[in-house]
């Protein structure tokens, strides 16, 4: 199977966690989406000993909230020893809710609004991340009405171009996002940051891209991130002691994409540090990275009903299903590949069927070209891997379509996180 939490009774019913699907759709109904929190903790404690092993006190990880954001979730990640990356000032909201400690926060973005620098200064939060040259006026106005002296990161474009889909590629010069390195507007933004009275500039912050496969990507950006440092100190005798390397590394989802060993790979990023600091002898800075889908992708998974089965002979064939871009817009947005399963039985004759969803859009497929078993009909339960990751937190209502609720699954028993969402809610702000 793709995951160990995925497995199959004798009988072909189909478990996740160790929880039979039949008897959650039951229970909570469909769409549903499952959330495994024994594989979150995991997920969250890779990445935590890593780090302790790599950099010991001068490592610290950061959940990337946009994953996958409600309560619960960012509890888990705050008593897994986390701190957040949060993009919003709803996210921040949802971090205090839950009781994440403030200056554990982190606050990214690239198009906020004096009303959000104003949240996120009066929530408290740890570090503002900036990302342009209008946000380091805003911030440095906003913090001084505050009377505060607010730390910050700059965002940088390293130009770095992964291997990824185009849309979630963020490293390359002519990025949306950051200070770009190469045309000497990051220079001008540390120089700028450096002489405002109310921030106090604490390093440095890159992110390539996401589903990251590439090899040596994040040993790229440590080459260019320390070469930019040792610039930086001859140019303005300043050092950044922070040094957030981002998030991306990629997950399996399908039986093609590889296991990815992440810490191997963070092994890897930490000697090549350690090598480039010392020839350039730079003292070695406090080290971020900021995953969000590897914490959360693998302990997701969405349970759906077969409303209809269409067969045009000679043509398609289509099992539609009682969801779809709603609550899962990744292959509409950009043909993100899925594994889909039959969650009540295996083996037998097998078809070619399109799995997509009930909005009316021809885009609203949720896989194309997926096997399974030739019987399939309306009722029986299909369930689709590794969608804990940017699945719920870009849900929808289109159609107006409620959202589904987020079960989480532990040896305790299964509980809701996130309830499921009625017409009264969708029709709720309406006047
Ligand atoms: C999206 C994003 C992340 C998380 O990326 P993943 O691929 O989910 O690990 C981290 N940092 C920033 C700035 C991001 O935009």
């Amino acid at each position: 199977m793709l995951c160990e939490n995925i497995q199959r009774d004798a009988g072909g019913g189909l478990r996740f966690a160790g929880f039979p699907l039949r008897a959650l759709a039951e229970k909570y109904g469909t769409p549903l989406y499952l959330m495994d929190e024994e594989r979150l903790r995991q997920n969250c404690r890779m990445y935590v000993r890593a780090f302790q092993e790599q950099f010991g006190e001068k490592g610290r990880v950061l959940y990337a909230g946009k994953a996958a954001c409600f309560k619960q979730m960012l509890r888990l990640a705050d008593e897994e020893g986390l701190g957040l990356d949060a993009v919003s000032v709803g996210e921040i909201r949802t971090a205090l809710a839950a009781g994440f400690p403030p200056e554990k926060i982190f606050f990214h973005g690239n198009g906020r609004t004096a009303a959000d620098v104003r949240a996120g200064l009066e929530a408290g939060v740890g570090i503002f991340v900036a990302d342009n040259a209008e946000e380091l006026e805003l911030l440095q106005r906003e913090a001084a009405l505050a009377g505060k002296r607010q730390k910050i990161l700059l965002r940088i474009t390293p130009g770095i171009d992964t291997h990824t889909y185009a849309a979630v590629r963020t490293g390359q010069v002519d990025s949306k996002f950051g200070f770009p390195l190469e045309t000497g507007q990051a220079d001008e933004a540390v120089k700028t940051a450096l002489s405002l009275p109310n921030l106090e500039l604490r390093g440095l912050h890159c992110h390539v891209g996401s589903q990251v496969f590439d090899e040596d990507v994040f040993e790229r950006t440590v080459d260019v991130m320390t070469a930019y440092m040792a610039r930086l100190r001859a140019r303005f005798g300043w050092l950044p002691e922070l040094l957030d390397l981002g998030g991306g590394y990629g997950v399996r989802y399908t039986e093609a994409d590889k296991p990815a060993d992440i810490p191997g790979r963070i092994a890897l990023v930490a000697q090549r540090l350690r090598q480039r600091c010392k020839e350039l002898e730079l003292p070695l800075p406090t080290v971020l990275m900021e995953p969000g889908r590897s914490i959360v992708a693998d302990a997701g998974m969405t349970v759906y009903s077969v409303c209809s089965v269409k067969r045009i002979p000679g043509y398609k064939s289509y099992v539609i299903v009682d969801g779809g871009m709603g609550d899962n817009p990744r292959y509409a947005l950009y043909g993100a590949a899925y594994t889909v399963l039959h969650a009540e039985r295996t083996g037998g004759e097998e078809a070619v069927f399109e799995l997509v969803g009930r909005c009316c859009e021809t885009g609203d497929v949720v896989q194309p070209q997926v096997r399974l078993p030739a019987d399939t009909k309306a009722g029986d339960l299909i369930a689709v891997c590794t969608t804990g990751a940017y699945n719920y937190s870009m849900a929808s209502n289109y159609n107006r379509y409620p959202r589904p609720p987020v079960v989480l699954l532990s040896k305790a028993g299964d509980r809701l996180a996130v309830r499921r969402e009625t017409p009264e809610d969708v029709l709720a702000l309406d006047v």
